[in-house]
């Protein structure tokens, strides 16, 4: 008979940690600490084969799973000395979703299963305290309602805010009893009222509507967009999750918490975390009230007057430290874990490896490899490698002036700058304009995901440093303040309330994610630090790994910025953004206007000197490391004015008639310029532009092998060719310039001369172009836009078309299409070796900086990655884990 049930409890389970894609990642974890002999409350894990099962059976489940839940619920009813649905000795569950990757409120839970209008009262009498039992049977009929009978939650917080003006209270915890008792009677007649039929009384009945609304969650609109942006499989599915109660809302003795082993948001190795007295689980995260430390240090460091766990349940607090250490050295990382204390005792209700800022995951990984817990190499795999991004965030200038206008938690690092908006759709609208936005909630939902996404950063004025917006934030990289309680926000008027300031949509204002400072305005920023920490992971990760990592970069500055990231030379340096300088475009115009071979020689002996020294220049920065210079390679029209204005501008400024400029201008009209005279093409239509091009690098390389000592080995790199005459044409040019240079400098240099792969043609004839070129790039920009048959430049507006309809996972423009695209770099990679075995092979499309693409140039075995200086730390530590089979 198939398993579609696991149980735990007891210090006993039936699944392990390693169980995650059948027990989803709660469920295995709370076996696994079960069978660590921690204190969990028992319970069972319905699979994620039955998820699977459930949406290939039209919704329904397999025969005998109903005798399996059966079974397992009295097996936890006999540990917890129970029955459930038994008003003598009651048993009430949690039912909670837990698929393999951690979604945080992307489904459903429901608490206080099992209440109904009589076993409330056993639990009243039970508890001896009937208002705790009125309390959550109202809170499990608000749960059941929204996530099972599909309710609107906002129609029982409505109600409940009339009660409470009604009666004049100011918080739930006001009411007493009878006025539960009360809401509940509204509560349940207003269900009636809304279904027609009442709230289900039955427990095995609630269990299963409870079981296949956690199934059906794994499809809702939240989970599904979750799941896009953080690539997680639809067929995964998610398990379920039941197990028996324990309240951390029974009094004053109890309590419910989230913490992590270390500090989530700078790594910092000591217990953080946050609980609420008297509370029921969602309480902490929903950031309704705002919650106490669990420490006196961080209870200290908060200033907060709100006793600590630590000082108010010393015993509690005690075993709970043990466990998390235990659990930490158990996982080998650091854990998220949730706990529930029920008159004095604790529970462990979840361990997970916890989400981090990015600062925080490279501190802990240093912090634990330098502790002994992990290797150095293990370190190096912990790193999501484009979690980078978030340290190459900017920071406020510490000397800059600050207009404070509120403090709120430092709840994700970085700072951001951007127009006030209230509400997701217009930060998506605005962002969409170009413009740059903080999202300002009073608290976000997972509804904001994508407000959240389109803004530069945001602003909360409650919750916690758990909050939905600060656990978002983190892992989207994002600076995020939280709980900023004196700013208050008026949806209504679309205004924010500071101290002495009233803020309008589309005020411009700064957070610093780092501090929990809002400031009014813009304010000036740093570019972040890349030594400490980072530099440790990077050190570890250049050890490790096998293929180099150079930069895409022309200009002085950026090719000291990859050097700064730690480039280890130029793939390509594109010379064609070396004409666009004022000075530079009118020789270059001109030569495009020459009407003779030897005007334009004349118009390029004009560049010949400007190219030169700009060359110089980067082989002097690049001090001896190997420089790719790409011939010139856009069609010639992108250097001609477009609009009648601008001719009759640059006409004027040439003073050459603007008819003939026109004239040039249509006679260069393309109708698919990306197939057009462009690449190779051009050096076979005007050799003279190459061979200007071959005479800068060559002389430059002279010179700047002499003002360094280091001879320069440049790398002259042909684009777009398809067949070999092309390169071979070229190549004689190039070879014919070398000599001669040579010959006048009197100094023999090395060079190289090969070709970019960036044609399907290409990569098929490979072993052919090898027989002349040196070394292939792959240019995977183009290479993909020639094999999809998709214009680069139109892709964006039907690719996402494509990818909302799942048609495909991934613009194969941002990462490599692996099956197609993918085997042609192979082809092209094993032709050229078997015809040049030495041949050097790197790769300079946008996929150089992308982990995905980087793992497999390295299972094809490139010499070389090249991307934007931005990327190269990400390409380094990306290209390391692909080296340990990690990437
Ligand atoms: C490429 O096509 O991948 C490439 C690097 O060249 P460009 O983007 O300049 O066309
Ligand atoms: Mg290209």
């Amino acid at each position: 008979m198939a398993k579609w049930v696991y149980k735990f409890g007891d210090g006993q389970a039936e699944g392990r940690a390693g169980d995650k894609e059948l027990l989803g990642g709660k469920g295995a974890n709370l076996a696994e600490m079960c069978s660590l002999g921690l204190p969990v409350p028992p319970g069972f894990t319905i699979t994620t084969e039955v998820c699977t099962w459930y949406y290939a059976h039209d919704k329904s489940y397999p025969q005998e799973l109903e005798e399996q839940v059966d079974a397992a619920l009295d097996e936890v009813g006999r540990i917890a000395g129970r029955r459930f649905g038994d008003p003598e000795n009651l048993l009430l569950v949690s039912v909670r979703s837990g698929a393999r990757a951690s979604m945080p409120g992307m489904m459903d839970t429901v608490l206080n299963l099992g209440l109904n209008d009589e076993t409330v009262e056993a639990l009243a009498s039970d508890s001896g305290d009937a208002r705790f039992a009125y309390d959550s049977y109202r809170r499990f009929i608000q749960m059941y309602s929204n996530v099972v009978l599909g309710l609107d939650h906002e129609m029982f917080e409505e109600i409940l805010e009339d009660e409470k003006s009604r009666l004049d209270y100011e918080v739930d915890t006001d009411f007493t009893a009878p006025d539960w008792q009360r809401v509940i009677g509204i509560y349940k007649a207003r269900i009636e009222e809304e279904l027609g039929e009442p709230f289900p009384q039955e427990p095995r009945k609630q269990l299963w509507g409870a079981i296949g609304a956690v199934f059906s969650s794994w499809m809702n609109p939240r989970a599904i967009t979750y799941r896009r942006l953080h690539g997680i499989p639809e067929s995964w599915g998610t398990a379920v999750n039941v197990q028996a109660m324990v309240f951390g809302n029974m009094g004053e003795t109890s309590a419910t918490g989230v913490a992590f082993t270390r500090n989530p948001s700078t790594g910092e190795n000591a217990l953080y975390g946050e609980f609420l007295v008297n509370a029921q689980g969602e309480d902490v995260v929903a950031g309704i009230r705002t919650p106490q430390n669990i420490t006196e240090a961080a209870r200290i460091e908060a200033g907060s007057d709100k006793p600590s766990l630590e000082k108010l349940m010393p015993e509690a607090f005690a075993s709970f430290v043990a466990i998390s250490e235990k659990l930490e050295k158990h996982y080998r990382d650091m854990q998220d874990l949730e706990f529930t204390i029920e008159r004095g005792k604790l529970w462990m209700l979840q361990t997970r490896s916890g989400k981090r800022t990015a600062k925080a995951a490279l501190k802990i990984a240093v912090d634990m490899a330098r502790e002994g817990l992990i290797t150095p190499e293990e370190a190096v795999t912990r790193i999501d490698p484009a979690s980078l991004d978030q340290l190459l965030h900017p920071t406020i200038d510490p000397k800059a002036e600050r207009d404070i206008i509120g403090i709120g938690l430092p709840a994700s690092p970085g700072a951001a700058t951007g127009e006030i908006v209230f509400t997701s759709e217009e930060a998506e609208d605005l962002k969409s304009q170009g413009r740059k936005v903080i999202l300002v909630r009073v608290e976000t939902s997972p509804e904001d995901i994508h407000g959240m996404h389109a803004a530069e950063g945001i602003l909360t004025t409650r919750g916690g440093m758990t909050s939905h917006a600060a656990v978002v934030a983190r892992g989207m990289g994002k600076p995020c303040v939280s709980g900023a309680g004196s700013l208050r926000v008026d949806y209504r008027s679309g205004m924010l309330m500071a101290m002495g300031t009233v803020l309008k949509k589309g005020d411009i204002i700064t957070i610093d994610g780092g501090t929990g400072h809002v400031l009014k305005g813009a304010v000036p920023m740093l570019q972040p630090e890349l030594s400490g920490d980072f530099a440790a992971i990077m050190e570890w990760a250049d050890k490790v790994r096998r293929m180099r990592v150079r930069a895409n970069a022309e200009t002085p500055a950026d090719a000291r910025m990859a050097r700064s990231f730690g480039a280890e030379g130029i793939g390509l340096c594109r010379t064609e953004h070396m004409f666009f300088d004022e000075e530079r475009i009118v020789a270059m115009r001109e030569m495009i206007l020459s009407d003779s071979e030897s005007d334009r020689r004349a118009a390029l002996a004009k560049l010949l000197p400007m190219q030169r020294s700009d060359f110089v220049e980067l082989f002097e920065i690049m001090a001896g490391l190997p420089v790719t210079i790409r011939l010139l390679d856009p069609p010639l029209h992108e250097f001609l004015p477009k609009t009648e204005e601008e001719i009759a501008e640059v006409a004027a400024a040439m003073s050459v008639p603007a008819d003939k400029l026109r004239e040039r201008t249509e006679a260069l009209h393309e109708f698919n310029p990306m197939l057009g005279h462009r690449g190779c093409r051009l050096a076979v239509s005007y050799p003279e532009i190459a061979e200007m091009q071959a005479r800068a690098i060559i002389e430059a390389a002279v010179e700047a092998g002499k003002a360094t000592g280091k001879p320069v080995v440049p790398e002259i790199m042909v684009p777009l060719v398809g067949i070999v005459a092309e390169l071979n044409f070229v190549k004689e040019r190039i070879d014919q310039v070398a000599r001669e240079v040579m010959k006048e400098k009197g100094v023999e240099i090395e060079y190289l001369v090969g070709t970019m792969i960036e044609l399907p043609r290409a990569a098929i004839r490979a072993h052919v172009i090898a027989e002349s070129a040196e070394f292939f790039s792959f240019g995977t920009n183009d290479l993909t836009q020639t094999t999809f048959g998709i214009s680069r430049d139109d892709a964006a507006t039907f690719l996402e078309i494509y990818r909302k309809k799942g048609l495909i996972e991934e613009d194969p423009f941002v990462s490599l299409d692996i099956e197609g695209v993918g085997e042609l770099v192979r082809m092209g990679a094993e032709k050229g070796r078997a015809t040049r075995p030495d041949i050097k092979l790197g790769i300079c499309g946008e996929h150089g900086g992308d982990p995905a693409s980087i793992a497999f140039c390295e299972k094809v075995g490139l010499d070389y990655v090249s991307c934007s200086p931005f990327r190269v730390p990400i390409a380094r530590l990306a290209a390391a884990q692909a080296a340990v089979g990690r990437g």
